[in-house]
């Protein structure tokens, strides 16, 4: 008969319910759902439920569009995940972290602007901070490419924001600044500075840093993130920015995630860690050995290293796979794993060669499980392979 619904290329028969052997494995997207089953042993305790009258006004009682309560939960996470040090540090909230880098590049680009201040980032880098400043075009900013053409200009006179991203999309690295002087003002992305991703080698100290629950719980829909600030006009600039361009995050946001941190905090942050990190070591340690039999494929190396979370020397577990075809003719490497049934996001995508490919290992189990089989498939039927 008739399909009863809209089946997608992995899904048909009659009700959509057959796997499609010819279904890609796509890991292209960050979207965090290898979180998910977490959530799922915690559906009760997590949920919220909000009565129509609940939370209705423009402010909290304080006069602020931030939550206090939330403001505290935040604080005492990094406590307890030892990631970040939040003494003496504003806090300001974000509809996610996206919203913050760009509020962060305009507060930054204030200081004695007599000249637009470049905006630079190390390849490989995240594409949004590029489309976002020039999409956002200002007389105050200027998006203008690689930090390392300004490493030699051993002091950088003019006014210079630098993104650094750590641990690094894409490619899992911790990372410091590169720029030093009085005119360069960095801005810390840590969107992956937990314990499911790096080990934490100490808490991060630095005066601008920007985190997200998006990688953190998981729930990026939520649209939530948060900057901790050490300088109070920057800070003032950054709460204007939000007060201008949509009066503060949604009163509905900070309650739910609220409820996620007080579901994250009891056992003092224990069990999503483990649960996290377990999962992405193990994706982590079964793409590598299968990526051990190629000589055409490799992928990055990290480090172990000493984690003050977890008080131990601890294997690498990123968030993304950095894959090279090692061959000079492999030029377009997503076209070669393509060709295999395997969406990738081209090196390109990040500054960088296009035989390089990033690939998501954030997402459900089977997305996972059917990457790995393709790559198992495609790593087996190379030349010459053990
Ligand atoms: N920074 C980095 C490095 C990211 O990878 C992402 C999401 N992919 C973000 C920021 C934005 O996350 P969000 O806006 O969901 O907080």
């Amino acid at each position: 008969g008739k399909p009863v619904c809209e089946c997608n290329t992995c899904f048909g028969g009659p009700d959509c319910s057959e796997f499609s052997p010819g279904c890609p494995a796509d890991a292209n997207s960050g979207d965090p759902l290898f979180l998910e089953p977490f959530w799922m042993q915690h559906a009760a305790s997590s949920a919220i439920l909000v009565a129509g009258w609940h939370r209705m006004s423009y402010i909290f009682s304080d006069h602020s569009y931030i939550s206090q309560e939330l403001e505290k939960h935040v604080r005492k996470f990094h406590a307890i995940a030892r990631n970040a040090v939040t003494a003496g540090r504003y806090i300001v909230f974000g509809s996610g972290s996206t919203q913050l880098l760009n509020a962060a590049v305009y507060a930054l680009s204030q200081e004695n602007s007599s000249s637009p201040a470049r905006v630079v980032a190390s390849i490989p880098y995240y594409p949004f901070y590029k489309i976002q400043t020039d999409y956002f075009r200002s007389v105050d900013f200027e998006f203008q490419g690689d930090t390392s053409s300004w490493k030699n200009t051993s002091d950088v006179s003019e006014n210079v924001i630098e993104f650094v991203t750590s641990p690094n999309n894409p490619d899992g690295q911790l990372k410091k600044a590169v720029l030093q002087g009085p005119s360069v003002k960095t801005i810390h992305d840590h969107a992956y500075y937990w314990p499911h991703f790096t080990a934490i080698p100490t808490p991060a100290d630095e005066d601008l840093m920007i985190f997200t629950i998006s990688k953190l719980t998981g729930h990026a829909g939520s649209r939530f993130g948060w900057a901790l600030i050490k300088n109070e006009a920057v800070y003032q600039r950054m709460l204007v920015y939000m007060s201008m361009s949509e009066m503060g995050v949604s009163r509905d946001t900070q309650l739910r995630t609220l409820k996620l941190l007080k579901v994250v905090l009891e056992g003092e942050g224990r069990e999503i860690f483990d649960f996290a990190f377990k999962t992405m070591r193990s994706r982590w340690e079964k793409l590598s050995q299968t990526l051990s039999m190629s000589k055409r494929f490799s992928i990055q190396n990290i480090a172990p290293q000493y984690c003050t979370f977890f008080q131990k020397v601890r294997g690498p577990s990123p968030a993304f796979a950095w894959l090279k075809c090692e061959k000079e003719e492999d030029k377009d490497c997503s076209t070669v794993l393509r060709a295999a049934n395997i969406i990738g996001r081209e090196g390109s995508m990040f500054t960088a060669d296009n035989h390089y490919v990033r690939l998501s290992l954030l997402k459900s189990q089977d997305d996972f499980d059917l990457l790995l089989h393709r790559l198992n498939k495609l790593v087996s039927g190379e030349d010459g392979v053990k």
